[in-house]
């Protein structure tokens, strides 16, 4: 018989990657170019004029060969080095990443809270204040659902003068990011997901500030230097210093072309919209929220992370509805089992939300936590009738 994994509908809600459309993945097929080419220099302008109007920058744009972490260990790894403090924030998985990576490059100055608690911008003040080289902060913590104060952490940073380093992976390209208004220094995307290319590629927007302190660093990093991407990107014909992913750079354009034809500010209304409808969802069927909000942060607009209703394992929703043809998340280390995450990221419908909100009812039902089907549905509908 067949199965729903076998069929190319499988529904993608998961935070990244997500779903590719077909004319993404005809641009793969192309045949390859030379990289250092007028051709190749044309993609890569096309690219990064098309991401600067999304991170509202003037800054210098990087696409990088790898995921959003090495978009993270190049920023990190190129403004900071040994004996060089750089404050970590973390509240979930992601901003962990950034404190490793500042334990393995600087010296770290970490600033903990318990993953999905929101940032407290009293103790960023204080830590600020005792100086740092940079500060490094995740805008949407995907493992949390949670969205951080960026804007304010970058007012911050400007005012003690600390490098703003911040992750963008997943708001970049589906919610609004600032980056020259905020002082972000370095910002990072990945490409598989907001903008729903496959993955492999990272962005990274560089100021000004940030090439200055890279001229300072007595060890620079080797294939991840932003210095390098730096003096290829300037030549009157732009490259990479070594020798791009082809495929995926033809992908990518194609994701920012519809990107560019959706518009951003309609981008940004349908993931808000999307997010919540389900988070709308999650009220009328008695699931809370997993994120703890203060009045500087806010629910993630592009993926929502739900407490696994009492009696019910994370992982066991998340299984249901993969048999069920729906790819959502669980709980990643400390919050696995506990909590469940769906993604609205990309080219995500409201139809897909729609009918994953509706195999969630089904599982739910099955568990016997909720005694009919359909509440979930029509308080969405009800959000989503408004796009
Ligand atoms: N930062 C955030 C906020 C993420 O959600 C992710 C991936 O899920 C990453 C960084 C790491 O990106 P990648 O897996 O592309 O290296």
């Amino acid at each position: 018989s067949i199965k729903n994994m076998d069929l190319e509908d499988t529904l993608l809600m998961m935070p990244g990657p997500v779903s590719v459309a077909p004319r993404v993945l005809r641009a793969m097929s192309k045949p390859m170019i030379n990289h250092r080419s007028a051709e190749f220099a044309g993609i890569y302008t096309d690219c990064r004029g098309i991401l600067a109007d999304v991170f509202q920058t003037k800054n210098d744009i990087f696409l990088l060969s790898g995921s959003g972490t090495a978009g993270m260990e190049a920023a990190v790894g190129s403004v900071a080095g040994s004996g060089e403090k750089v404050i970590a924030i973390e509240n979930g998985k992601f901003g962990e990443r950034f404190k490793d990576l500042a334990a393995l490059y600087a010296e770290l100055v970490p600033l903990e809270f318990e993953w999905g608690l929101p940032v407290d911008l009293e103790k960023v003040k204080e830590k600020l204040e005792e100086g740092a080289k940079a500060i490094t902060l995740v805008h949407n913590e995907t493992s949390a659902g949670i969205m951080n104060p960026a804007a304010e952490i970058g007012k911050l940073a400007k005012k003690y003068d600390a490098l703003f380093i911040m992750d963008g992976v997943t708001s970049l390209g589906g919610d609004e990011v600032k980056v020259d208004e905020w002082g972000v220094d370095i910002a990072i995307v990945g490409s598989q997901k907001c903008f729903a290319a496959p993955p492999g590629m990272a962005a990274v927007s560089v100021s000004e500030k940030a090439f200055e302190a890279m001229n300072c660093m007595k060890k620079r990093l080797y294939y991840n230097d932003l210095k390098a991407y730096k003096k290829s990107g300037d030549k009157p014909r732009p490259e990479t210093p070594y020798t791009p992913a082809i495929p995926l750079f033809y992908a990518l354009q194609e994701a920012l072309h519809i990107v560019k034809e959706e518009g951003m500010e309609a981008r940004i209304k349908r993931h808000r919209t999307l997010s919540e409808a389900v988070r709308a969802a999650a009220g009328a069927l008695n699931i809370e929220m997993f994120p703890q909000l203060n009045e500087y942060s806010q629910y993630s607009n592009t993926i929502t992370a739900l407490k696994s209703p009492a009696g019910i394992d994370g992982e066991d929703i998340k299984n249901d509805m993969k048999k069920r043809g729906v790819i959502i998340a669980g709980g990643q280390e400390r919050l696995k089992s506990k909590i469940f995450r769906i993604g609205n990221m990309g080219n995500v419908t409201a139809r897909d939300v729609l009918s994953t909100i509706q195999q969630l009812e089904i599982v739910l039902h099955k568990h016997g936590y909720i005694d009919s089907v359909g509440a979930g549905t029509e308080a969405a509908t009800r959000v989503i009738d408004r796009l």
